[in-house]
């Protein structure tokens, strides 16, 4: 089946993010001369998220556009900001978008692209309470910057160690609070790495003055002013750890609620959620493709996976943009990757960790260190804290199938 899109099809993209941005900017370099019309709801221009859990919080440093202003009307991208997508007829080829003013309109398609990312899981029960976050876009961002600013710098708590969690409790830790990492998992970022790795970012967050509370979980956010303001966290052990500010950093789910009813195919929860797809990007519907942390993209080995890391959406977008156009293009990210800032380190992953691999850590010098992950004998991912060139260069050993002892030293 061809994705070759006509030269005059209007490509509709829903969500203003990354994806939806570097799927634009390839269409038109590509050559589309059709509409390509971006919706996304929040009502700033495209722009960056992972500055928003790093220097966006501790040097105000203010939102990251993706493009400067002109470059949308420069490059004919039509683009709709502030309008939220809520229903998708895949029979007709239209979607349903409302505006702030309440008003709505149909818009058709040609090619539909699904670009809706994520959102944060709240602690159940909190969505009303002052001083409780989560963090996702640069609102969110800009009310917990202004939190910190305004209030006494006393304790704030950070409940889940994932990368976010992580990243956050540096920032904090960083503006001058007392912070405390709270984790179910044994140790930060098990799931994702394992705990021989999530030791090593214990240690770089306690030896900085972040308490790290792993292996236990939280009972309930605690709260004043008749549960108006948080006052505290208890853990599942019983011990409140106050604070007057608490971030919730539990994981997120992938934006799917518009497409109820429209018989896209969802992605199930075992492997990830999310929109189904092929290894275009390709879903379920006649002309309809996701990409980025919303979709659920066939790996070339048949797997379903999801990811949730900026170069994955960046190298998504551009296989969707060749399939459309009808040109060739790389397959489903050959190697993927992901960083992550905390202090002044910058943690590097690089290939397919899961946490029950073997993990050799071939250099630590008690702050960067370096580690190679296996599976029966043969490498498949490499980590690093401060070792950006050792990290990278070990890309073309994952590309092809590498005996682990091919690469240990000595
Ligand atoms: C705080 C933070 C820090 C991060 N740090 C890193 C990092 O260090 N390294 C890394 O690799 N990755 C990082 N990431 C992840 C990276 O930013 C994402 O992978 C990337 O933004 C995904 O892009 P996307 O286009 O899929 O989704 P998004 O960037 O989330 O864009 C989706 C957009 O769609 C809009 N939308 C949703 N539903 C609708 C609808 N129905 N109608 C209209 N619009 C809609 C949303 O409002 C949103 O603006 C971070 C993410 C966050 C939140």
């Amino acid at each position: 089946m061809s994705d070759k899109i006509a030269a005059d099809a209007a490509v509709v993209i829903v969500g203003a993010g990354l994806g939806g941005v570097r799927l634009a900017e390839n269409l038109r370099a590509g050559g589309h001369a059709g509409p390509v019309v971006m919706i996304g709801a929040e009502p700033h221009p495209p722009y960056d998220r992972p500055p928003l859990s790093k220097t966006v919080l501790t040097d105000a440093s203010g939102r990251v556009d993706l493009k400067p202003g002109e470059f949308y009307a420069d490059s004919a991208i039509e683009l709709r900001t502030g309008e939220h997508v809520d229903a998708l007829d895949t029979a007709s080829k239209t979607i349903t978008v409302s505006r702030a003013d309440g008003s709505s309109y149909q818009q058709a398609y040609g090619a539909l692209v699904l670009a809706t990312g994520l959102l944060p899981r709240a602690f159940p029960g909190t969505q009303d309470v002052a001083g409780v976050f989560t963090l996702r876009t640069f609102d969110d961002a800009e009310k917990l910057r202004r939190a910190v600013g305004a209030g006494p710098n006393g304790s704030a708590v950070v409940i889940g160690a994932g990368f976010i969690g992580c990243e956050t409790a540096a920032s904090l830790h960083t503006l001058g609070l007392s912070v405390t990492l709270v984790e179910p998992a044994p140790t930060p970022l098990a799931q994702a790495v394992g705990t021989e790795i999530g030791a090593l970012v214990t240690r770089q967050h306690t030896e900085r003055g972040v308490t790290v509370r792993a292996g236990i979980g939280v009972d309930e956010i605690v709260t004043g002013e008749g549960g108006r303001r948080v006052t505290g966290v208890r853990l599942a052990d019983g011990e409140l750890l106050p604070a007057g500010l608490v971030v919730v950093g539990i994981g997120s789910t992938p934006v799917v609620g518009f497409l109820d009813g429209s018989g896209v195919e969802l992605a199930s929860r075992e492997v990830g959620g999310g929109v189904a797809c092929n290894e275009v990007g390709r879903t379920s519907a006649d002309g309809v493709y996701a990409l980025g942390d919303v979709a659920n993209w066939r790996d070339h080995g048949g797997t379903q996976r999801r990811a949730e890391h900026w170069n994955h959406t960046v190298e998504q977008a551009a296989i969707v943009a060749a399939a459309l156009l009808g040109t060739d293009h790389a397959v489903v990210p050959a190697v993927p990757y992901f960083w992550s800032d905390q202090y002044d380190l910058k943690i590097q992953v690089l290939g397919w960790p899961k946490p029950d691999d073997d993990v050799q850590v071939v250099s630590d010098d008690g702050h960067k260190w370096l580690a190679y992950f296996s599976r029966d004998g043969m490498l498949t991912a490499v980590a690093g804290a401060g070792k950006v060139g050792a990290v990278m260069k070990m890309r073309p050993k994952l590309l092809t199938p590498t005996p682990i002892v091919d690469v240990l030293p000595g």
